[in-house]
Order: C-alpha cells, then structure tokens, then sequence
C-alpha cells in the first residue's frame, strides 16, 4: 500500500477556512479604515491533531487554549519545533496553575482579581518571564461568567500595574451569548481608552467583523477555521 502524503479534507479545510477569515478580517479592517490588522488568534482548544498541524503548516502561528493542561500536552513539543509560536490563555485560571501558565503562554488574557495577579507576578519573577497581560472584563455582569466586574476594573488595575507590576497591555470581553455583542464591545473599548491600553481582545467565529469595526487588536476564532469541536 502506498503512504499517504497528501493532506486529507480536514486539513484542506483548515487552510481554506484559514485564508478565508484572513480576507474576512482584512475585508472588515479596511471597511473600518484601519491601516492596522487585527491578529487572528486561532482557538485550538479540543481540536484533533491534523487539524493543529494543517494550520501550522498553512504558517499560522498565534493560537489560543482555555486550559493549560490541554495546552500543555498539544504545545509543549509543538513549542519545541516552532519558536515563533505564540500562545495565548484565554479561559479561566486557577491560581495554583500559574506557574504552568506562566512557563508555557506568552499572552495572559484573563486576569480578573488581585489573588490571580498575585500570583502571576510571583510566578513571572521566579521564571524571569513577563508576559503581556490583558485584564478580562465581566462586561455583561454575569454571575456565572468570569471577569471583573466593570465597576472594580480601576482597583484591580491599579493592583496589577502598582504592586504587581505586571505589564498589562489590553482588555478581553466574552459578551453574553444572548445579547447584541456591539454594545460590549463599545463598552470594553471605551474603559480601554479611558485607562491608555492598546490592546482589545474581541470577537470570536459569530461576530468578529463586528469587533473590528468596533475597534479589535486581536480576534478569537476557532470553530470557523478549525470547524466544530469535540465536546468536553
Ligand atoms: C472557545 C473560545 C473562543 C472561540 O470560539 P468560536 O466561536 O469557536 O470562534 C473564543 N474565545 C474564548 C474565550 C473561547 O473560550
């Protein structure tokens, strides 16, 4: 039997689906007149192998997870063969897990209380290691959501840039699934301005157009270029 070297359909999709929410992207970015690209972060989390190595392969090299373990067994090696990657956190972080987050992630994006920025800057200092770090906001006030609350974004700020002395670049929002994302999006960008950050982590495979226009340095994509995930 011969060996198989050409790419199966998965990995055609990937580098399809790829290319095409980069024009979606560049499409949106030049609606907004924005001379800037937003960067794709490209959500792997629960996702098979082949469709990890198509995109890495297609030279896509900035992807996100929202758990270290996860991440740690799909990247650690991958890490090794790639220096140019670049990882991002973004889903909720459990303190005794920063130290992990800290030697694998090189963009935190989900600071949301002053126990974690604790912790995360003792972990940086011990590894020598600063990351960018962006400050997750609860923007729609959901119980069960993580983020800070809108109203103690300027303590929780104050905490990570005085006594932590964490170089906090930008803020990320979830919107609630159930409302009109826009006006979230608005909100975060305003509170963005407000406090000097750059950076605006918005938008994901349903509404990422939206988020550029409104002002996104970075978006979330993953079910639109990877296609649907593996449950749990
Ligand atoms: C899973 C996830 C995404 C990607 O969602 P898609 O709808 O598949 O693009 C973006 N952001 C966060 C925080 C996520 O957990």
């Amino acid at each position: 039997m011969e060996m198989q070297t050409e790419p199966t359909t998965a990995q055609h999709a990937v580098a399809a689906n790829l290319s095409m929410v980069t024009r979606l992207i560049d499409i949106a970015s030049e609606r907004a007149e924005r001379a800037d690209r937003p960067c794709l972060v490209a959500v792997s989390k629960r996702q098979p192998d082949d469709r990890i190595n198509a995109a890495l392969d297609a030279g896509h090299r900035v992807f996100g997870e929202n758990r270290v373990q996860e991440a740690q067994q799909r990247w650690s090696e991958r890490r090794a063969m790639h220096d140019d990657l670049r990882l991002h956190l973004i889903g909720a972080l459990q303190t005794n897990k920063a130290a992990e987050a800290v030697a694998l992630f090189d963009v935190i994006e989900v600071i949301d209380r002053p126990k974690l920025a604790r912790a995360l800057a003792a972990e940086m200092q011990k590894a020598n290691r600063q990351l960018d770090c962006y400050i997750q906001v609860n923007t729609g006030e959901e119980a069960q959501k993580s983020g800070v609350m809108p109203d103690d974004l300027d303590t929780l700020l104050d905490i990570c840039r005085g006594e932590c002395r964490l170089r906090i670049t930008g803020l990320m929002c979830i919107p609630p699934v159930e409302e009109e994302p826009a006006m979230h999006f608005a909100l975060l960008r305003s509170m963005a301005e407000r406090h000097g950050l750059a950076e605006l982590s918005m938008g994901m495979s349903g509404d990422f157009e939206d988020a550029i226009a409104l002002g996104a340095t970075s978006v979330r994509v993953g079910s639109a270029i990877f296609g649907a995930r593996d449950t749990v």
